[in-house]
């Protein structure tokens, strides 16, 4: 397969669109048309080495697009096919994530191996605005709504946390292309895991442990809270978003 099959219609055709085909993909299963969008981070500090990876037959590894910190945007697998970039995984009762799913690797050294900081960049201004020229096109072309995008850490929670606390999810969320931290919580006071839960499974979230699913969400949707001790803010701001998920799905 050295050639993607044809994809004329796909936003994967666009002229901004680098061509770099991956033989890593293969049909969706149940030919389902994508309603899901997976954003992660590469790890890697080059394009060139994300993508020598990503085409890499024995790697097993895709995604649909590459994004570059230059705003360089690479198209490996064409959107109506199945990539291979969320491995074990969940969301909203459904585990095969890649049938369903577009991904899009933002190019980041990411965390070292110990989840520290250090040498965990932020996504510059140029990759961003690529990554919104993609999502727009994506979003339009299968008729999604804002709340179809989502990280990697929260198909994965505990196993992955990218695209990290770095990524700025109201920046997305202002443009309409995703869900980020809510403008406003109603305060309850209250503070349980098993509210946490009924919340986080309602909002997508699969059957993890407590903790995991909380890094999760807070990478994304609280992330000046990441390293606090669970606490009812949490529980406020998940029913916050579930909120305005269910708004979102009705626009
Ligand atoms: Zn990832």
């Amino acid at each position: 397969m050295s050639q993607p099959t044809p994809f004329a219609a796909d936003a994967f055709a666009a002229p901004d669109v680098t061509l770099a085909p991956s033989p890593n993909r293969e049909a969706r299963l149940g030919g389902r048309a994508p309603d899901l969008v997976v954003l992660h981070y590469t790890g890697m500090r080059t394009a060139q080495e994300a993508l020598a990876r990503l085409r890499d037959a024995s790697a097993k590894v895709s995604s649909h697009y590459v994004i570059a910190q230059t705003g360089e945007v690479f198209g490996l697998v064409p959107e109506a096919e199945r990539a291979w970039h969320a491995g074990v995984s969940s969301w909203e009762g459904q585990e095969d994530v890649n049938s369903r799913a577009i991904g899009v690797e933002l190019v980041n050294p990411g965390h070292p191996w110990d989840g520290s900081p250090e040498g965990y960049a932020p996504f510059p201004d140029r990759q961003m605005t690529a990554l919104e020229r993609v999502l727009t096109r994506v979003l339009e072309q299968w008729r999604l709504p804002p709340s179809a995008v989502v990280a990697h850490s929260d198909v994965a929670p505990g196993r992955k946390i990218d695209p990290g606390e770095k990524f700025d999810w109201l920046r997305l969320a202002r443009s309409g292309l995703g869900l980020g931290p809510p403008h406003a919580i109603a305060r309850s006071g209250e503070c349980s895991w098993a509210s946490f839960r009924r919340a986080a499974t309602e909002f997508g979230y699969g059957d993890w442990a407590d903790e995991a699913v909380l890094d999760a969400f807070r990478r994304r949707f609280r992330p000046t809270a990441l390293a606090r001790a669970f606490e009812a803010d949490d529980i406020d701001v998940m029913r916050a978003v579930v909120r305005v998920k269910s708004q979102s799905k009705h626009i």
